[in-house]
């Protein structure tokens, strides 16, 4: 990319564009399954995510640099202007490409000239809405306040009335935040880490509490107070860059869904950048990120309580990355199964592995008029029959056996032996029911004993009855 030595523009808007593409508010993966709602003062309709880190595969139909695709929840695509204001930045946050520690020339634009680009943008259709990030130029407070009067040039100079997503800047005021809070359709705060040692850990001159949590309870009481819940609020870690677990993001993410009702919480993991502090420390699964976006699914949208949520995780606090967390909690409660799909509630249906919102409510409008019977209606209806199978149960039919269950829950362990043969590193299994099940002990159908028990010699594929690692017997 040339950028001339005095960049107009464009060539800003090209730079810091995309810088805030490596944001990753706004750019959720496969498994953040959802959208989030739009119920901004100033929006119509909704917005969600998809991995749209460019919007644009083809760079030539791409209406201008630094515009993203965002897809709404019905299906429908808006074109987002994602701009920081600038990619300076003063602080050390160890794991940001933006922070002190990486040498590179740095731009910054004006707040016209941002405000204008944007509105002549808008005026030639190429863009629908704004999401405007930044770099900590000055403090937290005077960042805001600038970005807070770019949007404010916006909507009353040029009267643009669409979706306009606003960072504040952790620090940043209250009299700030309510500036930013009567302007924008969304806020967000980065919380980057659920601890505050963490957060000394990794961003040494941040405070948690007063920097980031503190301005995220004042947007909780002024959409409360003033806006009857139209301004939504957002927040992001950065997984992994602190050596977390996913326990820990989780109690902060309930703590915030409970006290703040956040509309959306999103996980991108830790990637080291180059010059930092952090840049040898290796990526974050994938395959993290992925679990915790179920796990925020169950939390969000299934209204899984916390004790249940609490059953996916490993001794060492983590998710399992071969099993999504639904089924890991259904199988850490196998006494709740089968389910009668023609007598269960929509909250047990919704508990059943393969059975989401939208094929639990086929399944009660359904039933209302015939008995659902077999394989083929469920299918038809979007069950996922792999994975629902021994869970459920059907009119005059006997509930799967226990080594119905237990074959198919030894099913999974074949891949979790599978996935480890592979080289791919699992954290390791807990020692409760889950555990047992996946890693029977070696003495079993060896003619041994398990936990002073005798074995039955050879009985290979059947446990004894009292045996506490058969789930038949589990309770
Ligand atoms: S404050 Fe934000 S932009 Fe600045 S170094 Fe930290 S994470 Fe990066």
């Amino acid at each position: 990319m040339l950028i001339k030595s005095t960049p107009d523009r464009y060539d800003k808007l090209q730079i810091l564009g995309g810088m805030a593409a490596s944001d990753d508010i706004l750019t959720a993966g496969k498994a953040d399954r959802g959208g989030h709602s739009l119920s901004g003062k100033f929006a119509a309709g909704s917005i969600g995510s998809g991995r749209n880190r460019v919007a644009y595969s083809d760079p030539r139909k791409n209406p201008a640099p630094g515009i993203y695709k965002a897809s709404l929840p019905n299906g429908k695509k808006i074109n987002l202007m994602r701009v920081m204001f600038t990619d300076f930045c003063k602080m050390d946050c160890a794991y940001c490409p933006n922070s002190i520690y990486v040498p590179r020339k740095r731009y910054a634009f004006k707040r016209e000239e941002l405000a204008d680009t944007f509105a002549e943008l808008h005026q030639r259709l190429a863009v629908d809405g704004l999401f405007l990030s930044s770099g900590i130029a000055g403090d937290g407070t005077k960042t805001t306040q600038r970005m807070v009067e770019t949007v404010e040039i916006i909507r009353k100079k040029h009267g643009f009335r669409g979706y306009i997503h606003l960072k504040v800047m952790p620090g940043a005021s209250r009299e700030l935040v309510e500036r930013a809070h009567r302007l924008g359709s969304r806020l967000s705060v980065n919380i980057e880490t659920p601890e505050p040692d963490m957060m000394r850990r990794i961003s040494p001159h941040k405070d948690l509490q007063k920097d980031i949590l503190d301005p995220m309870a004042w947007i909780n009481d002024l959409t409360r107070e003033t806006s009857g819940g139209a301004v939504g609020q957002a927040t992001q870690f950065v997984v992994g860059a602190a050596d977390e677990s996913d326990r820990q993001i989780y109690h902060r993410v309930d703590q915030m869904y409970t006290d703040w009702n956040l509309k959306r919480v999103y996980y991108p993991p830790f990637r080291p950048a180059r010059h930092t502090p952090m840049e040898e420390k290796p990526p974050v699964h994938a395959g993290r990120e992925h679990r915790l976006y179920q796990m925020d699914w169950l939390r969000r949208v299934y209204n899984f309580a916390s004790y249940e949520i609490d059953l996916a995780f490993d001794h060492g606090g983590f998710l399992s990355l071969e099993q999504d967390p639904k089924t890991v909690i259904a199988m850490e409660n196998l006494d709740a199964f089968p389910i009668d799909l023609n007598a269960a509630s929509r909250d047990q249906l919704l508990r059943i592995p393969g059975i989401g919102p939208v094929s639990a409510g086929r399944i009660l409008e359904n039933r209302r008029r015939h008995s659902i019977d077999n394989w083929r209606d469920l299918q038809a209806m979007g069950v996922v029959r792999k994975r629902a199978w021994p869970y459920v149960v059907f009119p005059g039919q006997r509930p799967p056996s226990g080594k119905q269950l237990r074959l198919d829950l030894f099913g999974e362990a074949s891949d979790r032996r599978a996935a480890e043969a592979a080289g791919v590193t699992l954290p390791p299994p807990k020692s409760g029911k889950l555990s047992s099940i996946m890693e029977p002990p070696a003495t079993y159908n060896a003619g041994g004993t398990y936990d002073g028990h005798e074995c039955i010699p050879g009985s290979r594929g059947a446990m004894c009855a009292g045996c506490p690692i058969n789930p038949a017997s589990a309770s």
